[in-house]
């Protein structure tokens, strides 16, 4: 079985690139409005939903993150959910929190 550290690593960079992302952005959602016209309120609350939508997508990569490490410490990092078979070393490598093998990604309808 190949070796998890270099893996574990990036993914750990990744939390905590993840994690200060999130605090970011629910930093600039608590900021209350910055002014009182009408036009620009509107503005800002376009400018939220976008920043939501960034946290949100932040938050379910950083679950992602947390799952793949979690299959790190099981040893089933490199066990594809589907078909148990070991998923490609450089399919992990271009996605560190790939759950299943190309094979199987191939066929997800
Ligand atoms: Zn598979």
């Amino acid at each position: 079985m190949p070796d998890t550290t270099a893996f574990k690593q990036k993914l750990l960079d990744q939390k905590t690139e993840l994690e200060d992302r999130i605090s970011r952005v629910k930093q600039s959602i608590r900021r209350p409005p910055s002014t009182t016209d009408w036009e620009d309120l509107a503005t800002e609350r376009e400018n939220s939903e976008v920043v939501d939508a960034l946290g949100n997508a932040a938050v379910k990569e950083l679950e992602q993150v947390k799952a793949a490490l979690m299959r790190i410490e099981r040893r089933r990092y490199f066990i594809c959910d589907r078909c148990c078979h070991e998923i490609e070393v450089a399919r992990l490598e271009a996605m560190p929190y790939t759950t299943v093998c190309r094979h199987c990604a191939e066929n997800d309808d």
